[in-house]
C-alpha cells in the first residue's frame, strides 16, 4: 500500500510497565468516510465500550470490586505517591486494566502485587469510606477480609483458566463461568443438550454462567433483564441508534438480529445473526459485538465478551482477495487425505480492515486477524468471514523497528538480511493464509462431534490453520499470483516461525511454568515436532555459539515437506475427532518447556529491555453537534494517555455493580 502520510510525528508507544507495552494505533482513512459512516462508527464505538465490565466479571467474580477499590485509591489517595510502594501499586492497577482482571491476560496466572497487604490496608484507610465499593451493610474490615486473600494469597483462586491434564478444570479455574459445579457435571449438562441439537447445533452454553443451587443445575443467561442485563441494555441502546444510520438493509438486519439476540438470549437467533453477518459484505463499516471466543473457558464453551468496530482498507484487500479467489485450488492441492477435504470451499470472504475501536476481550491486547463465526455447522455450510487488521499490524511493525531483537536472536547475516527484506510481507501473508484459507479448509467426517477434542480443540485448530499457511508459503503459485516477489521470500517466515516456536516465544512465560495459551501451544507443537522429526537429517537444528543458542535451518524444502506431513496428521485428528491423538501431540510437543533454554532466552531478552506483550489505547471519538443536537462531524483524537483512558472508561461505562 502506498503510504503518503509522514508517520514520523506519530508517537506509537504510550506506556511501558511490567511485561507490557502500550501502543497507539492510527485510523487512516477515517477522514475519508462519509458523515453517515462516521456517525455509524461513533455509535458502534460507544456500544463497543459499554460491555467492558462484562469481561471483567467473566474473568473472575471479584475483578470489578477490586478494580473499583484500587481506582478510588488511585484517584483519592492524599499521601506521598513518590515511593516504591505506591509505584508498585500503580503498576498493579495498570496490569489489572490491561488484563481486564487480576489474572495475566495471556498466562492466566494471578498477578503478584509488588506491595504488602499492610500497605494496601493503609491506602484503603486513607480514602473516604463513602467512596469505597462496600456492599450493603459491609464494613471496611469485612471488605478487606473478603478481597485481600483474593489479591494476595497465591493459593486462593490462583489461575483464571487451568488446563492441567487430569485435574477438574472447572473447579480449579477462577474464571466466572461456573459456580458450584464440577467438570463432570458441566460436561454431562451440555452433553445432554447436544443430543437434542441435530446436525445444526447451536453453541450450547456460550452465553451463560452454569450454576448449581441445591441439586439443580441451571444457566444464568447473559441478556437484557438477565445476568449482565444493565450493560447489555446500554449496548442495545447504541445499536438501535446505529441501525438508523446503517449503510444498507443487510447491515440493518444484522443489527436488528443482534439486538433481538441480546434481548432474548436465544442461541438460534444468534446463529441467524451470524449467518447474516457473514453474508453482509457490502457495507464499508462492519463490527463485532458480543460473546465470541471461548479461550477463557477451560471447557471451551463459554464465550467472553468483545467488540471491534472497523471499516474496509480497500487497497490492502486486494491481496487477500487473490488468496480467497484461489481457495479451492489451495484445498485441492493440500497434502491432506482427500477424505478430509472439502469438495467445495465456500464463502471464504477476505479483506483487510482498519480498526476504529477495540473493546472487551480485544482491548487493550488484541488480535491482528479475525475469522468468524465460530459455529462449526455455519462454517461448513456458509463459510466464514475473515479479516486481517492492517493498521494494528502496521503499528506493531513501526513500534518494533530497530529494537535489537533480531540482532540478538537471529543466527546469521543471511537470515537477518532476509528478514529485513521480506519479514513484514511474509508475516502478513502467513496471517492471511491462516485466516482466509487455513481455518476454512477441511471437513469433519460425518457424525464427528465438533467438540470432540475438548481442551485440545483450540490448539489443534490453530495448528491446522498455521500449518496450512506454512505449507503454501513456498509454493510457486504464490509467486505466480504476485503474492510473493520470488521463491526466496518464504524463508523469512519459516525462519521467524521456527525461532519463535522453539525459542523466543518463551519470553512470555514465567520461569518454571508451562505453555498454556492455545496459539503458543500450537506454535511450539509445530516447531518441536518438525525439529524432532527432521533431526536425523538435521533439517532444523538448535546450535550453540559462544554460549548462546540459535535456530539454524539447513534444508528449507525438507522443512516444507515436514510441515505438510504434520498438516495431514492434524487434519486427520480434527476430521476424525481423535481426542487421544490430539492429547498426545499437544502434551508431548506443545506444553512442556525446556527449562535451561527458557532461562537462557529470558536472560538474553531481559538485556534488551523490551516488553513481551503489547496492547493498544483507543483513539477518542467526539461527536460534534449543531444547536439542534444533530451530529455534524465526528472528530478523532490520538492524545489520550493509558491511565487517563482507563479511568475515563471506568467512569463513563461502569455498568455492572
Ligand atoms: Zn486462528
Amino acid at each position: 500500500m502506498e503510504e503518503k502520510r509522514n508517520n514520523d510525528e506519530f508517537e506509537y508507544t504510550v506506556d511501558q510497565f511490567a511485561d507490557l507495552q502500550v501502543l497507539r494505533y492510527r485510523v487512516p482513512g477515517f477522514e475519508n468516510l462519509t458523515l453517515r459512516q462516521k456517525i455509524l462508527v461513533y455509535y458502534l464505538s460507544q456500544a463497543a465500550l459499554e460491555g467492558r465490565d462484562i469481561l471483567f466479571d467473566q474473568n473472575g467474580k471479584y475483578n470489578l470490586r477490586i478494580r473499583r477499590l484500587l481506582e478510588v485509591i488511585y484517584i483519592d489517595y492524599p499521601g506521598n505517591r513518590d515511593t516504591d510502594e505506591f509505584r508498585a501499586f500503580e503498576v498493579y492497577l495498570k496490569r489489572i486494566w490491561f488484563s481486564n482482571g487480576i489474572y495475566h491476560h495471556y498466562a492466566c496466572d494471578k498477578l503478584v502485587p509488588g506491595f504488602s497487604e499492610g500497605y494496601l490496608k493503609s491506602l484503603v484507610i486513607s480514602v473516604g469510606t463513602d467512596r469505597l465499593p462496600l456492599k450493603q451493610g459491609e464494613t471496611l474490615e469485612e471488605m478487606c477480609g473478603k478481597l485481600f486473600p483474593v489479591i494476595f494469597d497465591s493459593s486462593v483462586m490462583p489461575k483464571r483458566v487451568n488446563q492441567a491434564d487430569g485435574e477438574d478444570l472447572v473447579v480449579t479455574s477462577a474464571a466466572n463461568y461456573y459456580e458450584g459445579v464440577t467438570q463432570r457435571e458441566a460436561e454431562n449438562f451440555y452433553a445432554a443438550l447436544k443430543l437434542q441439537g441435530g446436525d445444526r447445533p447451536v453453541m450450547y452454553g456460550m452465553n451463560s454462567r452454569l450454576v448449581k443451587s441445591g441439586s439443580e443445575i441451571k444457566e444464568e443467561v447473559w441478556k437484557e433483564g438477565g445476568m449482565y442485563g444493565a450493560a447489555i441494555k446500554k449496548i442495545i441502546g447504541w445499536l438501535e441508534k446505529a441501525e438508523t444510520v446503517a449503510e444498507n438493509d443487510s447491515l440493518r438486519k444484522v443489527i436488528r438480529l443482534l439486538v433481538e439476540f441480546y434481548r432474548t438470549g436465544d442461541l438460534k437467533i444468534f446463529d441467524e445473526y451470524s449467518i447474516e453477518w457473514l453474508k453482509e459484505t457490502g457495507s464499508q463499516v462492519d463490527f463485532v459485538n458480543g460473546f465470541i471466543e471461548s479461550y477463557g473457558d477451560p471447557l471451551g464453551m463459554k464465550a467472553s465478551w468483545e467488540s471491534i468496530v472497523n471499516f474496509k482498507d480497500q487497497e490492502a484487500t486486494r491481496r487477500t482477495a487473490i488468496i480467497s479467489a484461489n481457495a479451492q485450488w489451495f484445498e485441492d492441492h493440500s497434502p491432506v487425505d482427500s477424505r478430509f477435504k472439502k469438495e467445495e470451499v465456500k464463502g471464504v470472504s477476505a479483506k483487510v480492515i482498519t480498526a476504529a475501536m477495540l473493546g472487551g476481550d480485544l482491548y487493550p491486547s488484541t488480535a491482528i486477524g479475525i475469522n468468524l463465526p465460530n459455529s462449526n455447522w455455519i462454517r461448513s455450510v456458509h463459510g466464514s468471514k475473515s479479516v486481517t487488521i492492517g493498521n494494528l499490524i502496521d503499528a506493531y511493525n513501526k513500534a518494533a523497528h530497530g529494537n535489537g531483537f533480531r540482532e540478538e536472536f537471529v543466527y546469521g547475516e543471511e537470515e537477518k538480511l532476509r528478514l529485513e527484506k521480506y519479514a513484514d510481507l511474509t508475516d502478513c501473508l502467513h496471517t492471511d493464509l491462516h485466516e482466509c484459507v487455513g481455518h476454512g479448509s477441511g471437513k469433519l467426517l460425518p457424525g464427528v462431534d465438533p467438540d470432540a477434542l475438548k481442551a485440545y480443540g483450540s490448539t489443534i485448530e490453530e495448528a491446522r490453520a498455521d500449518l496450512f499457511g506454512l505449507y503454501y508459503l513456498p509454493d510457486n503459485r504464490l509467486v505466480e499470483l504476485g503474492l510473493t516477489p520470488d521463491g526466496e521470500a518464504y524463508k523469512a517466515e519459516y525462519y521467524s516461525y521456527m525461532m519463535n516456536g522453539l525459542m523466543t516465544q518463551l519470553v512470555r512465560i514465567e520461569p518454571g511454568c508451562n505453555v498454556e495459551e492455545a496459539h503458543m501451544r500450537n506454535r511450539q507443537l509445530i516447531a518441536r515436532w518438525v525439529l524432532e522429526n527432521g533431526s536425523s537429517d538435521k533439517v532444523v537444528e538448535l546450535v550453540k555459539r559462544e554460549g548462546k543458542t540459535y535456530v539454524r535451518i539447513n534444508d528449507y524444502s525438507r522443512l516444507r515437506r515436514l510441515f505438510g506431513e504434520l498438516l495431514a496428521e492434524i487434519q486427520r485428528i480434527k476430521s476424525e475427532g481423535d481426542f487421544e491423538a490430539a492429547r498426545r501431540l499437544v502434551e508431548r510437543y506443545g506444553v512442556k518447556v525446556d527449562a535451561e533454554l527458557h532461562q537462557e532466552v529470558l536472560v538474553r531478552y531481559k538485556a534488551l529491555h523490551l516488553a513481551p506483550y503489547k496492547g493498544f489505547v483507543n483513539p477518542v471519538y467526539t461527536a460534534v453537534t449543531d444547536n439542534d443536537g444533530n451530529i455534524t462531524d465526528v472528530a478523532v483524537d490520538y492524545t489520550e494517555g493509558y491511565a487517563e483512558q482507563m479511568l475515563r472508561y471506568s467512569r463513563d461505562y461502569s455498568n455492572l455493580w
